[in-house]
């Protein structure tokens, strides 16, 4: 929708109407100036977060902990191992302890359902692990009462420690799992560099228990995303670039919920020998038989020799692949199989996940060849603006429809996994069907992009509406909020 169609309309007639949708441009509280992306309510991507520094969430972090220092009235190292424990989740650990704070402790491992009993004493006495004799005053012991030498504590912890253990190590006593504070454990580690090795891992940890914050992915990235919701949702890295799915930290996979993309990696991975023959880069032309080499991302083939279209997938007359009859993303299922042999069976599962695996592969190696063609586009912009034939904004229409592209073409990817998993009925054929909508607008605007240059303006700026409208219908009705 541009602003103009909304001049049409009559505002005083419906001064009342609290419910019309002004196009969220008139929004006040997004500070979204980028009128060409979708609207927060139109946009089932839409996801709120911010980039942090690892000061910024040490900052946080400490917030937090002398917020329920002060709720709980408590000491910092306890209201921090509390947040610890549950995940950071401050209004069920104030629950908890409005109901009993000594059973939150013992819930928490902080304090013992029953203390060990055992006298310090003064002057000698024999420690239980390295039964070497010692003052009484070089013992200590945790809330438990388990009482032992500095000395193995102080090796129990560096061996934890450079074990990569922190925020969970426990007494040394066999079955007692009393958690060592902070403090105890500092004053009893001889080395300096180990506690700062403690302050970075239990930094990572704290991090990783947290539901609201997530290292971003990328190598060597120190950037922490955060966001309120704990949801499937894409992220984008600024600093390095990485996109990824915040809940699950890995690639970004909508449609596909978090658990059914795991299973289809892991499924792939497990098969990755039955599927490597897939991966040719020449196919022979179906009419002529002449070998075609696919140097682009679009599925839709031209021979060089007879000019015979054809889709890459299926090796079909390509004139099979308009939006209304696109077949190509289906698979059909043989209706009798349940009637036929174990063989048979396993046979025609094999021939399933590769048909869903083929097209998933293919649409990820289209990707990397469009990113060629986005590079390529963008140098010959460059080229045209040097002498002078427009300027990068005259031009910028031609980067724009190679990156929806490529955004159309990922979310389509993920499609694939998403309809092997899916139930037969009608929601599944719902699906397929958008599936194909969108396969087919997919390479129509990838045709188009590839030859950019003769395509007109206004015929490759409709493609790019109507392949991203068919992405965002999918996405409307399939991506779990
Ligand atoms: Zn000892
Ligand atoms: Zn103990
Ligand atoms: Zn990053
Ligand atoms: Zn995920
Ligand atoms: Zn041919
Ligand atoms: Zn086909």
């Amino acid at each position: 929708m541009s602003m103009s169609e909304d001049s049409d309309y009559d505002h005083s007639d419906h001064m009342e109407d609290d419910d019309y949708d002004f196009g969220g441009y008139y929004d006040n509280d997004t500070d979204d100036l980028d009128i060409d992306k979708p609207k927060k309510s139109e946009d089932p991507e839409y996801f709120e977060y911010e980039l942090l520094q690892v000061e910024d969430v040490e900052r946080l972090l400490n917030e937090e902990v002398e917020v329920l220092c002060s709720e709980l009235k408590i000491d910092p190292y306890l209201s921090k191992m509390l947040l610890q424990v549950h995940d950071w989740q401050k209004d069920s650990i104030i629950e908890q302890h409005k109901r009993s704070p000594s059973k939150l402790l013992v819930d928490s491992k902080i304090m013992p359902a029953l203390k060990h009993q055992e006298d310090a004493g003064v002057g000698q006495k024999e420690c239980s692990v390295c039964f070497e004799q010692a003052m009484a005053d070089t013992f200590s012991c945790l809330t438990c009462g388990h009482i032992f030498c500095k000395n193995c504590w102080d090796i129990y912890f560096q061996i934890q420690i450079k074990q990569g253990i922190t925020t969970g190590i426990e007494c040394m006593q066999k079955d007692c799992h009393i958690l060592v504070p902070e403090d105890f454990l500092c004053n009893a580690l001889s080395k300096p560099e180990l506690r700062d090795k403690y302050t970075q891992l239990s930094f990572t940890d704290h991090v990783k228990g947290h539901p609201e914050l997530r290292f971003c992915p990328g190598p060597n990235c120190a950037v922490i995303v955060r966001s309120r919701e704990l949801k499937s949702k894409k992220v984008e890295c600024s600093h390095c670039k990485t996109t990824f799915c915040f809940r699950c930290g890995i690639d970004y996979h909508a449609p596909t919920d978090c658990g059914t993309i795991k299973k289809w990696l892991t499924k792939c991975a497990d098969d990755s020998e039955t599927a490597n023959y897939i991966s040719a880069h020449t196919k022979d032309c179906p009419k002529c038989h002449v070998c075609i080499e696919k140097n682009g991302g679009c599925n839709h083939m031209q021979c060089t020799k007879c000019k015979f279209d054809f889709c890459w997938m299926c090796l079909g007359d390509w004139k099979a692949h308009g939006s209304e009859y696109y077949e190509c993303s289906r698979y059909k299922e043989n209706p009798n199989i349940a009637n036929e042999s174990v063989h048979a069976q396993a046979r025609e599962a094999l021939k399933k996940y590769l048909f869903y695996f083929e097209r998933y592969e293919n649409h990820a190696k289209s990707l990397q060849l469009e990113e060629q063609t986005l590079q390529r586009i963008t140098s010959k912009i460059q080229d045209k603006v040097m002498k002078n034939t427009g300027t990068w904004i005259d031009w910028q229409y031609l980067l724009d429809a190679a990156t929806l592209l490529k955004k159309c073409r990922y979310t389509l990817q993920y499609t694939y996994p998403y309809a092997y998993y899916m139930e037969k009925g009608a929601r599944k054929q719902l699906f397929e069907y958008q599936q194909a909508q969108l396969e087919a607008e997919v390479e129509n605007l990838s045709w188009k992009v590839e030859r950019a240059e003769i395509t007109d303006r206004g015929d490759l700026e409709n493609q790019m509406d109507v392949a991203e409208k068919r992405r965002l219908t999918l996405l409307k009705d399939f991506l779990e909020i």
